[in-house]
């Protein structure tokens, strides 16, 4: 017997090809404009994790030709002196893009900074303004992962009028403006979280289910609807029995190939098109930002 196996939604290629299509756009603009885009990553502390994902963030920036500012801190830094630095970025005519790397040390405020940030720089598209704008619907900077998200179903054509779609997962950074993006987008939307009873009765029937709860192997393939969209945004560090670590997603991939038509692996998913969409908003906004220095018609 035939067994089925989800396509997969190559969020890695889709990213590349992103990231070709800024790099051209920056060649072509910045001798017109005189500088290429910038983006400040800013790093507290030495958090294994962040440190990776601020290189990565780092490296892809220098690929599409977007000047990075980016600076590291030590673990007590304080709040006034990241304050500073943030308002020194924001009226700093070389960088377009500001973002704090999350988690911070907990002796730090991390809401108040990113409240601090000039929302037309807000590269991760958290400032409540931004938030806000999309609540309403209106243009404006969007949180990179959901709007990575979009952005994937979108290249594969996936269509989501009139769909129902589970999110699984609340969190500022990702559950919640993406069931926004989902609702803009005409899906049905059901957003499922830690005290949803019954998980699995809110996922069966979705046509489209997200999972976004930091959760190993959480969705099993009884919880998945047949031909069902599964996009894995999970990204959780699991050691195995020989001692061996790796990175697993929140979807038991293998079981749930066998059931969705769509599937997103991890990594190689969700992750690339976060970082593309963190350039893509960058290079927005230095679009603007360049209209309105040099009044070029570009
Ligand atoms: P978070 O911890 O802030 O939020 C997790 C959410 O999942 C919460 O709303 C919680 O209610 C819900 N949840 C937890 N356990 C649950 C359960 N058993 N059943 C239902 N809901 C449950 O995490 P986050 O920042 O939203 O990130 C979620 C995951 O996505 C993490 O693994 C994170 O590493 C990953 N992530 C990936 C990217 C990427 O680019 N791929 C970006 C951001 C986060």
């Amino acid at each position: 017997m035939e067994t089925k196996t989800a396509k997969l939604l190559h969020g890695k290629a889709v990213a590349a090809k992103i990231q070709q299509q800024l790099a051209a756009e920056i060649a072509k603009l910045q001798p017109q404009v005189g500088r290429p885009p910038g983006l400040a990553v800013l790093m507290v502390g030495d958090n294994p994790a962040s440190a990776a994902y601020v290189r990565g963030k780092e490296q892809a920036c220098a690929k599409v030709g977007i000047a990075s500012f980016g600076k590291h801190f030590p673990t007590q830094t304080t709040q006034a002196e990241l304050e500073e630095v943030i308002d020194a970025l924001n009226r700093d005519q070389r960088v377009d893009g500001i973002l704090v790397q999350l988690p911070l040390p907990n002796h730090l405020d991390a809401v108040s900074l990113l409240h601090q940030i000039d929302p037309n720089k807000d590269a991760d598209g958290l400032h409540p303004v931004n938030l806000g704008k999309l609540v309403r619907g209106e243009p404006g900077l969007r949180s990179c992962t959901p709007a990575g998200i979009m952005r994937l179903l979108q290249e594969y054509e996936i269509s989501l009028e009139g769909k129902r779609a589970t999110v699984v997962g609340r969190s500022i950074l990702v559950g919640k403006p993406l069931a926004l993006m989902l609702l803009e987008a005409d899906a049905t939307v059901v957003v499922a979280h830690s005290r949803s009873p019954n998980l699995a009765e809110l996922t069966k029937n979705a046509d489209i289910l997200i999972a976004a709860a930091g959760r190993p192997g959480l969705i099993s393939a009884e919880m998945v609807k047949p031909g069902a969209v599964v996009v894995d945004v999970g990204i959780n560090r699991i050691t195995d029995n020989s001692g061996n670590s790796r990175l697993v997603g929140d979807v038991q991939f293998d079981s749930v190939a066998g059931v969705a038509e769509f599937l997103t692996p991890v990594p190689g998913g969700v992750g690339p098109m976060t970082v593309a969409m963190l350039l893509q908003n960058t290079f927005s906004t230095y679009l603007r930002a360049t209209k309105k220095i040099a009044n070029l018609s570009l």
